[in-house]
């Protein structure tokens, strides 16, 4: 089936919108009767929303998933063009996520993971382009540029941050902590600027901004702390939990597995292509209105729409004054993902970096296509924005660029987060002083209408980890309210 979302362009075809994928659900909804009724209305169908929907499914509640886009998967889909997964948003997890590894387990998915990197043939170097010029390096020297650079940027405390962020699943733990919310990374680099080499400044710089996507300003160096003590406080761990394993079958090959199993329990009532345009709680059901102008109604919602969008729903009584102005503020990743297909087979193990007069800042080989051609995975960001799809030129300019005389580009496919009306925007990354403000007011729930996103999670934050833990939480709040747990009966 052919999604609606993504774009892809190849010199014969030119662009295209629509991508196919195994997450699209036809038909749209199995909803036969407008007198249907159930205990729980789910929106999103994200990992957040799958999670929570399959979760009170096999509880034995009744629940309806209600999805604006034609698929399931939410920022995290994959396409398959030619027996080749692209991964248009989310893409890599690993086993040092904790909900993200119950799940793969659960699926028994374990043996279905691949590297991205494979650093064994052909251009098996780093190149770093700055304004400076180019440098090529083995990949040994890259990590030790970066792994350097980044221990000067988070050592803070004497322990590479450690003393800060002791807990990563608790952020605020200590004290001291929210003082770093108040800085920005730019503040940040501006305290060690005089330890750092122009190579050193330039791969921090556009590796902070990989981790952002949005300007070295806007991103809160607490939230940068926080990755970094996800990663086990280490270069090499950020490389393996961020940008290393990734689904053979791509992202949509997992997603399917928790949309599945709910449908399995015979509880699961879904539509899609429907975007909520209103959520009224009247204190005993809450009532839900579609732009297309359908009504549901159910014991409690669980809503999972993204912090960026979440001003576009109408919620009466109003949200609190503090989510309020927290999904007005939004977060600040405007990442661009662009995936290139390339004649040059040998690109495979090349990775670099292009900063900060390109559009694309990083890319790596990501793999090896059917054609036998490499398959590029490229990234920006808003700190030198770019919308592919109005102008491919610029975009494989930028392509590229990256590796100039490297890169002759068969095809591209992504997909545009900015213009996306029901994300506008990628992962979560905080400005400074958002956490610290809104965190808590994020997670609280609203009557009968519960909220769970990646965006507010306490553990991996931003990710789909964060998303399988917010599922979770939203689920278990709705199931102990609706099927309470009464004491144990024991027979001796
Ligand atoms: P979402 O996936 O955003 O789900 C929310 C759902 O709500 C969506 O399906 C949306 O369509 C729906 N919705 C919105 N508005 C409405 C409405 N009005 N009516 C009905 N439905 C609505 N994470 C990783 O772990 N590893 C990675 O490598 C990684 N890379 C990423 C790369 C990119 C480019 C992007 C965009 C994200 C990446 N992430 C990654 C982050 C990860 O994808 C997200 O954190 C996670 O998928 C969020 O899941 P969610 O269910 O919380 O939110």
């Amino acid at each position: 089936m052919t999604s609606r979302d993504g774009f892809h362009w190849t010199p014969q075809t030119g662009l295209a919108q629509g991508v196919p994928s195994i997450g699209v659900i036809s038909p749209a909804t199995n909803v036969s009767s407008r007198n249907e009724s159930w205990d729980v209305v789910v929106v999103g169908a994200g990992y957040s929303g799958l999670t929570a929907t399959r979760d009170l499914c096999v509880a034995g509640l009744k629940v309806l998933l209600v999805e604006a886009r034609d698929r399931i998967g939410g920022r995290s889909w994959s396409s398959n063009i030619e027996g080749y997964p692209y991964e248009m948003g989310g893409t890599w997890v690993h086993w040092g996520q904790p909900h993200v590894w119950r799940e793969i387990s659960r699926y028994q998915m374990r043996t279905e993971l691949e590297e991205s990197f494979d650093f064994s043939r052909g251009v098996n170097h780093f190149q770093l382009r700055t304004q400076n010029g180019d440098t090529i390096m083995s990949h040994e020297d890259e990590d030790a540029l970066l792994a350097g650079a980044l221990e000067k940027f988070v050592n803070v405390d004497g322990d590479f941050g450690r003393k800060i962020v002791p807990y990563a699943h608790d952020s605020f733990h200590t004290a001291e902590s929210r003082q770093y919310d108040e800085m920005s990374c730019k503040d940040r680099l501006q305290q060690i600027n005089l330890s750092l080499t122009p190579n050193e400044r330039a791969g921090l710089e556009s590796f902070i901004l990989l981790c952002s996507c949005g300007t070295l300003e806007a991103t809160s160096f607490f939230e940068f702390l926080h990755w970094w003590a996800l990663c086990g406080y280490t270069y090499r761990g950020c490389m393996d939990a961020l940008i290393s394993y990734k689904f053979k079958g791509g992202q949509s090959s997992f997603a399917i597995k928790f949309f599945q199993e709910a449908l399995s329990t015979g509880n699961l009532s879904y539509v899609f292509s429907s975007p909520v345009k209103a959520i009224t709680d009247n204190s005993d059901k809450v009532t839900l209105s579609t732009r297309g102008g359908k009504e549901y109604t159910a014991k409690r919602l669980v809503s999972t729409i993204p912090l960026n969008v979440l001003n576009s729903i109408s919620f009466s009584p109003p949200l609190d004054p503090q989510r309020a102005l927290a999904t007005n503020i939004g977060h600040v990743n405007q990442c661009v993902k662009v995936h290139a297909e390339i004649s040059n087979k040998d690109m495979r193990s090349w990775t670099g970096i292009s900063y900060p007069f390109n559009k694309l800042m990083y890319a790596i080989g990501d793999g090896t296509t059917p054609a036998g051609n490499t398959h590029i995975v490229c990234f920006g960001g808003n700190n030198n924005h770019i919308q592919p799809e109005e102008n491919v030129e610029e975009t494989k300019k930028a392509v590229e660029s990256l590796a100039p005389g490297n890169m002759d580009i068969k095809r591209l496919v992504f997909h545009n987060w900015s213009k996306d009306e029901f994300a506008k925007g990628a992962w979560f990354f905080s400005s400074p002083k958002f956490l610290s403000t809104s965190l808590d007011s994020l997670r609280a729930r609203h009557g009968n209408v519960v909220f769970a996103n990646s965006d507010w999670a306490v553990g991996w934050r931003s990710f789909i980890d964060g998303a399988i833990e917010e599922g979770t939480r939203a689920a278990m709040t709705v199931k102990e309210e609706l099927r309470p747990i009464g004491p144990p009966r024991v027979r001796l």
